[in-house]
């Protein structure tokens, strides 16, 4: 296909989302322009924009598009903003996140996946991404105070840490729950209480503590 003709598959994809409710335009336009079949499996990619989760390596998921736009909107991301990401995956998440901040910061559990995730970053030429394989769970303390931080995996409580690493006025998104029952919640920091507001049902694969000793 040539650059100028538009992929049908990703106007109807961006058609679904705003009819389900998404209005950012800036939002709308990170997901139209990152390729999502860059970052399914082969065995999927005739599948890549369609509005559903799809299975990646290591036993995770890539994030259904109206979800990863769902938490994106509600980030309310602006280019001069420094980010946090827990959780990279397939990274489709973070190349969405990078084009809307300045610096993204992105921690991932698994070695094989956070690989695949920085050759990506690579092929698109997304320069403002720095990757670091460990637990999430702590944060990334020599980099904070974030501005924002998005975890994209589900717990029931969120981790102190990283609230700690929120920066006055600061947004936390987190899918905020038990398995059955998670909520994208949004946590807004004032001074050292953060003002709650849950605003989706979301099921994610959940946060776990430590780097996986599998690849
Ligand atoms: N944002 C991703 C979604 C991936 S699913 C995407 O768009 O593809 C959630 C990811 O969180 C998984 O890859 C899982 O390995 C990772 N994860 C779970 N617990 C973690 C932790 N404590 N630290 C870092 N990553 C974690």
């Amino acid at each position: 296909m040539s650059q100028s003709e538009p992929d049908m598959r990703v106007v109807e994809l961006i058609m679904a989302l705003r009819s389900a409710g998404i209005v950012d335009r800036q939002v709308l336009g990170a997901l139209e322009r990152i390729p999502r079949e860059q970052f399914v499996t082969a065995d999927f990619g005739e599948r890549a924009y369609e509005n559903r989760a799809l299975p990646i390596a290591c036993g995770q998921t890539i994030s259904q598009p109206f979800v990863v736009a769902m938490m994106t909107e509600a980030l309310c991301l602006t280019p001069r903003l420094k980010v946090l990401e827990v959780g990279t995956g397939s990274g489709y998440q973070s190349a969405i996140l990078s084009l809307l901040s300045r610096r993204l910061y992105t921690i991932e559990r698994y070695r094989t996946l956070l690989h695949a995730a920085e050759e990506r970053f690579d092929n698109l030429r997304l320069r403002n991404i720095v990757t670091r394989l460990g637990d999430g769970m702590i944060g990334w303390p020599e980099q904070g105070d974030f501005d924002r931080i998005l975890v994209t995996a589900g717990t029931e409580k969120c981790p102190p840490a990283l609230l700690a690493q929120l920066r006055e006025g600061g947004l936390l998104v987190a899918p905020i729950g038990p398995p059955e029952q998670q909520f994208v919640t949004v946590f807004r920091r004032d001074g050292e209480a953060f003002h709650q507001r849950q605003i989706a049902p979301v099921r994610f694969v959940p946060l776990i503590a430590g780097i996986a000793r599998t690849l």
